[in-house]
């Protein structure tokens, strides 16, 4: 059958990283033929796409239930329409391999976190030999930036620069399903960099699980700090933000690049984990809390705008009520705009998994709801310092849920803040700002979670600036289907610069 005519469905789980790799996934499916379903007119949809491919996370708590039971809807779609395609990639695929076709025989391909590349031939090769294709490969074969890629968006875009990690965090799986950390030279980057900027990008995130330590790799430590600084050099490019770094390896050298390079944003999201020295040390996280608030302190004297976001994890095995009366006391004095809070739960293959002291749910739940509480504090205080600044927002799509309702745009402030703003009344067309744009707004409310910018019902401050990333997110909609979702067409991959051909890495960190 030919994949021609076929649509395809990429449905993503998990972190920043999965929503690049299916971008990436798309990108590979358009090459082959295959048609965004989501492209096509609302009716033109049918009940599901040819090729349904899940990006699967395994960090999260009952991820397997999850997929399972996502797998199980699609059972009697297979049963009525064998032609259908069912693929599975990601953490969940690189886990647990050749047992998702044991518990789910209606899947036909999976494939794993290093051999995104193969899903089309691993497609094909499923419909022709009618037989199911497990592939996963122990180490990266290419850099994933090497392959198409299709965006979502046209004005904003993701940049890996390193895959993988070299830490061994006792709760994390990264390690284990993601590899060693694999750099990709700068000269690669800054390449892709000014390729998204001739293509309409102003906004780019440059990602890795631990972008301080890119550069270990081909021997500098301040690599980082560097491609910063390359970054500020690249015309046309204005909002550089980056994430994670890790506490442990971050050196002044980078907070001196985010200070002095203007178009990397004032904003931070450095995940603190615990506050308690024991329980970092339990973790295997290699700093105690005051590194991290040193590295905080400096980060405020030399960005004073800068918004700090964190992860935290309560109830990790063993954690007492004096540490977890630690972790509040470096959320009061670290000030995070917003912090993204878990509740530790076991993630099998992890060396936390089979510590024998877990933290009783109950217990997890009650200091989960302090924390939450106090950050809520924090933030809103936070919020409410905003209120009357004026801030330039780059107004973007999928923002603001009640936009519609309450007539307003949403957009990110340069500190990644959530603002939602007003339109001045009786705004012609021709003065609306698109997606893509940049609109400058003051602050009339600071809400808990968002800032409310309502400046111009009032007359007061409202300007709007054209951008390339607004002309490119407009000439995509001139080129949709009515009710269709438009993104930016497929771009090729890098060419690589001086790496090798094959990247092998070594074998798992977290000893599965
Ligand atoms: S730094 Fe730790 S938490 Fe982050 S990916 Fe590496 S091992 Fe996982």
């Amino acid at each position: 059958m030919n994949a021609a005519s076929k649509t395809y469905d990429v449905r993503t789980h998990g972190c920043q990283m999965n929503v690049h790799d299916s971008e990436r996934l798309a990108g590979l499916l358009e090459t082959a033929g295959y048609v965004d379903i989501a492209s096509l007119p609302a009716d033109d949809r049918g009940e599901i796409a040819d090729v349904v491919v899940f990006n699967t996370c395994a960090v999260r708590e009952n991820a397997d239930n999850k997929l399972y039971g996502n797998l199980g809807q699609l059972r009697p779609l297979k049963q009525r329409n064998p032609d259908l395609q069912i693929a599975v990639g990601g953490c969940m695929a690189q886990k647990d391999r050749a047992t998702i076709v044991e518990r789910a025989p209606w899947v036909d391909v999976v494939f794993g976190t290093h051999n995104i590349g193969s899903l089309p031939a691993l497609l094909d090769r499923a419909r022709h030999n009618d037989e199911a294709q497990v592939e996963i490969l122990e180490s990266l074969e290419t850099f994933p930036s090497t392959l198409p890629t299709r965006r979502d968006s046209a004005y904003s875009g993701w940049t890996s620069i390193s895959v993988g990690c070299n830490n061994t965090c006792t709760f994390c799986i990264v390690p284990a399903l993601r590899g060693k950390e694999k750099d990709r030279r700068p000269g690669e980057i800054l390449a892709e960099l000014e390729a998204l900027v001739s293509q309409g990008v102003i906004e780019v995130t440059l990602l890795g699980q631990n972008v301080n330590s890119y550069g270990v790799e081909f021997g500098d430590r301040l690599a980082f700090g560097k491609l910063l600084r390359a970054c500020g050099d690249i015309e046309g490019l204005e909002r550089v933000r980056f994430t994670s770094p890790h506490p442990a390896a971050f050196t002044d050298d980078v907070i001196d690049a985010m200070a002095e390079t203007p178009n990397v944003m004032p904003s931070l999201h450095m995940p603190l984990q615990s506050g308690s020295d024991r329980v970092l040390k339990a973790m295997r996280r290699s700093y105690r809390s005051e590194r991290f608030l040193g590295i905080i302190e400096r980060v405020r004297d030399r960005i004073p705008d800068a918004a700090i976001t964190t992860d935290i994890i309560v109830g990790f095995p063993g954690e007492t009520e004096e540490d977890f009366e630690e972790t509040l006391r470096v959320v009061r004095e670290s000030r995070f705009s917003s912090a993204f809070t878990f509740q530790y739960s076991i993630r099998p293959g992890t060396p936390a998994a089979t510590m024998d002291d877990q933290v009783p749910k109950e217990v997890v739940q009650k200091r989960y709801e302090r924390l939450v509480a106090l950050q809520e504090e924090i933030s809103w205080a936070g919020n409410r310092e905003q209120e009357g600044r004026e801030l330039e927002v780059l107004v973007a799509t999928g923002e603001g849920r009640k936009d519609r309702e309450t007539a307003r745009l949403s957009g990110r402030a340069p500190d990644n803040r959530l603002v939602h703003f007003a339109l001045p009344e009786g705004l012609a067309e021709a003065g609306r700002p698109r997606p893509g744009d940049m609109v400058t707004v003051g602050v009339t409310y600071g809400a808990p979670h968002h800032l409310v910018a309502d400046s111009a019902i009032t007359g007061g401050v409202f300007a709007v600036r054209r951008t390339a990333g607004g002309d490119a997110w407009a000439a995509l909609q001139e080129q949709g289907a009515e009710g269709a979702v438009a993104k930016p067409s497929v771009s090729l991959g890098m060419p690589r610069i001086g790496a090798p051909e094959t990247v092998e890495t070594s074998g798992p960190a977290c000893g599965l």
